[in-house]
């Protein structure tokens, strides 16, 4: 069994079962060892209720007093029954949940788990429930937590991956001897089975430790790469000052800010310099960001040549064509603007690709199918990635082999310190918005726990009933992935059941069709929509300044830098904005660090402070942020391994530049094997 070897070869993986892993992208025994766990949990004896604390997550081995109260309010069926040990009474609440009634029998015992928390009384809202035997055999170890699908259970994949451990055949391995040392890693057969079935703590921490060093060892490598083909090529497009730029900066609803105009500077002078562009500019969400990339390509086609844009997802592509089909037809801009986007008919594409081909076309947006080997450009002269973070290696190789290496300008809102900027960033130019346009209100902020989800609702009722519209996030899409944790389905449905029945509330996720994505998305920038319950697809780019409301459910799951992109979403108009952060944990640090999004508005500093406050148990369940394409590793909290790689591989390409050497024949073909598969995709 290796990693190409289909799940099917996993005993108790039928066909049926299959299908649910390739919801989540689980197709081969190595996809299947590489769906790390979301985090871990671990099973310890059951508490006395007085020694239960609020704000964490108990078990509890209670007895059942009296008869459960059941009672309906709308579409909503609530079930309350108290439950008592020797200690004290805890209060149990499900929802939907109307069987448990005939479950629990008054004077039964049975162990429960769930979030303890506090209205008068200790409260346990969705609890689980064990028998004994379960668990006991629960506690034995640290558990993995798996993303789930609905239908896949988290013993489901638990057990296939025991399975596959047992009979997957490790490769040899990789590093050199002196990396293994001087870096202290263990081998990656080692980590990957204690990356799912830690023994204890400490082997969790080392093995989570071998596998970002590999992450960030690889995209370092490749970078090295990357800078040595993409530094001073001789510029193929220069590009003269047209005068439709001139007359759209003066003519435009604003005007720019200081920063916007420096940036623009820079990247005029790049244009027509004597070097082909390689630029970054990173500006914090709703600093304006577009509107400069938009200048970067009147430029481009006002000299004649072809310019694209690039965006993560569908969404985000399509009010990007939105905006800029506005501005031309408002302002006469020189743009015969296309939309290029994976959800496109193969008839509607090819039309597409001829017009791109002959040139009729010289302004194309979309996502990745922009690059795909059909397209062929007439003139490409300059391309924007928005959000994207990095144009992978191979992208850029992609592109060259279309003709001429384009201008690069890559936007990104994340915040990055310099000196993580200065080793991610090697190969770029990095230019720095760093000025909000003059008429934001700042936007108001609350951390709060969820017993003020009601007042929340009422003041978004009071916001929509105004004009405006509001953002509601949960992490997850549907009942099931991750207990404890609220989901999108089920939240809208709770808010129906809230909301007067002519407030129109659609969902949005990224388990949904692209085209429906885009319609809802597009239903809700035209105001038709008035609450949008979403995951984080809204996170980056989106742009509604009607929308003044960004309610954050289980905010304490998200890392800051990612809430605060979040936030971005909202205070992009003339209106004052809020944010409601709802945390379902009310321990004091969890509560001390989502207050810093209180006391900052500003993205680098909250980022930077989040990395102090936590500590090595964090590391596991919370990433930083959802944009950068790291699949373990995250470029705040591990900022050390980050170093570490980087020392390895400058090491590396100064002993053995070509990787020659014999013993580092492993690592060179293993590299080549990961450019063709992986670095594809690799956009960080
Ligand atoms: P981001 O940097 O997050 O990508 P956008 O480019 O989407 O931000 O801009 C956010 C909003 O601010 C948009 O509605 C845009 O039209 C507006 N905007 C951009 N620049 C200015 C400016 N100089 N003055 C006023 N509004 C601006
Ligand atoms: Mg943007």
């Amino acid at each position: 069994m290796n990693h190409d070897t289909s799940i099917l070869q996993l005993k108790g993986i039928g066909e049926k079962t299959q299908k649910l892993f390739q919801k989540l992208d689980i197709f081969t025994v190595g996809d299947l060892l590489s769906h790390y766990p979301r985090d871990y949990e671990t099973f310890k004896e059951p508490v006395l209720i007085q020694n239960a604390v609020p704000g964490e997550i108990c078990t509890i081995r209670a007895c059942v007093v009296g008869i459960p109260n059941l009672k309906k309010i709308r579409s909503l069926s609530i079930l309350n029954v108290n439950v008592r040990d020797a200690s004290g009474t805890v209060q149990l609440t499900f929802f939907n949940m109307p069987f448990m009634k005939n479950l629990l029998k008054s004077g039964g015992f049975y162990i429960f788990r769930g979030l303890i928390q506090t209205r008068g009384i200790k409260i346990m809202e969705q609890p689980r429930l064990y028998s004994q035997e379960e668990y006991s055999r629960l506690m034995q170890f640290i558990q993995p937590r798996y993303a789930l699908t609905k239908g896949l259970s988290n013993q489901t994949i638990q057990k296939a991956v025991k399975q596959a451990l047992t009979f997957y055949s490790f490769e040899d391995e990789y590093y050199p001897d002196e990396i293994l040392k001087s870096c202290k890693l263990v081998s990656r057969r080692e980590a990957l089975c204690s990356i799912h079935f830690p023994t204890d703590y400490d082997s969790l921490v080392v093995a989570r430790r071998r596998m970002v060093f590999d992450e960030f060892f690889l995209f370092l490598l490749m970078l090295q790469k990357n800078k040595d083909m993409s530094c001073g090529i001789p510029n193929p497009f220069p590009m003269k000052d047209s005068p439709s730029v001139a007359s759209f900066i003066k003519s435009m609803p604003f005007s720019l800010t200081n920063a916007q105009k420096n940036v623009w500077g820079e990247i005029r002078e790049d244009l027509s310099g004597p070097y082909s562009m390689n630029r970054l500019v990173q500006g914090d969400v709703g600093s304006g960001k577009t509107i400069v990339a938009v200048l970067a390509l009147l430029q481009c086609v006002s000299n004649g040549y072809q310019g694209a844009m690039m965006a993560p997802t569908e969404v985000l592509a399509t009010q990007h064509y939105e905006t800029i089909k506005d501005y031309t037809l408002k302002y006469e801009l020189p743009f015969r603007p296309v939309l290029l986007v994976g959800s496109q008919t193969a008839r509607e594409k090819k039309a597409i690709y001829e017009k791109i081909a002959s040139g009729e076309a010289n302004l194309i947006i979309g996502t990745h199918a922009l690059i795909q080997e059909k397209v062929y450009y007439q003139s490409l002269a300059l391309v924007v990635t928005d959000e994207q973070h990095r144009f992978g290696v191979r992208q850029r190789e992609m592109l060259s082999e279309k003709g001429n290496t384009p201008h690069v300008l890559v936007m990104s809102a994340t915040p990055i310190p310099r000196t993580l900027a200065i080793i991610l960033y090697g190969d770029l130019h990095i230019s720095i918005i760093d000025e909000l346009p003059a008429d934001r209100l700042p936007i108001k902020n609350c951390v709060v726990n969820t017993s003020y989800r009601v007042k929340a609702y009422e003041f978004i009722l009071k916001q929509i009933t105004a004009g405006r519209q509001a953002y509601v996030i949960c992490p997850m899409v549907e009942e099931g992935e991750l207990e404890d944790v609220e989901n999108v389905m089920e939240y809208s449905q709770k808010l129906k059941a809230f909301f007067p029945s002519d407030v129109t509330i659609e969902t949005l996720h990224g388990k949904m069709k692209p085209s429906e994505k885009n319609r809802i998305m597009e239903d809700f920038s035209s105001g038709q929509i008035q609450v949008l319950v979403s995951t984080t697809v809204v996170e980056v780019g989106i742009n509604v300044p009607n929308a003044t409301v960004m309610m954050v459910e289980n905010a304490e799951r998200f890392g800051l830098a990612q809430l605060h992109q979040l936030r971005g979403r909202v205070g992009r108009g003339k209106w004052q904005s809020y944010c409601i952060f709802i945390s379902s944990n009310e321990k004091r640090d969890t509560m001390n660090r989502l207050e810093i999004l209180n006391k900052s508005n500003d993205g680098f500093y909250i980022a930077s402070e989040d990395l102090k406050l936590r500590g090595p148990g964090d590391l596991f369940g919370i990433r930083q942020s959802g944009d950068l394409a790291f699949r373990i590793g995250d470029i705040y909290t591990d900022a050390d391994i980050l170093k570490q790689a980087l020392d390895a591989v400058n090491w590396l390409l100064k002993t053995d530049p070509d990787l020659s050497d014999k013993t580092h024949q492993p690592l060179k073909e293993y590299l080549e094997l990961k450019c063709k598969v992986d670095f594809y995709g690799i956009s960080l």
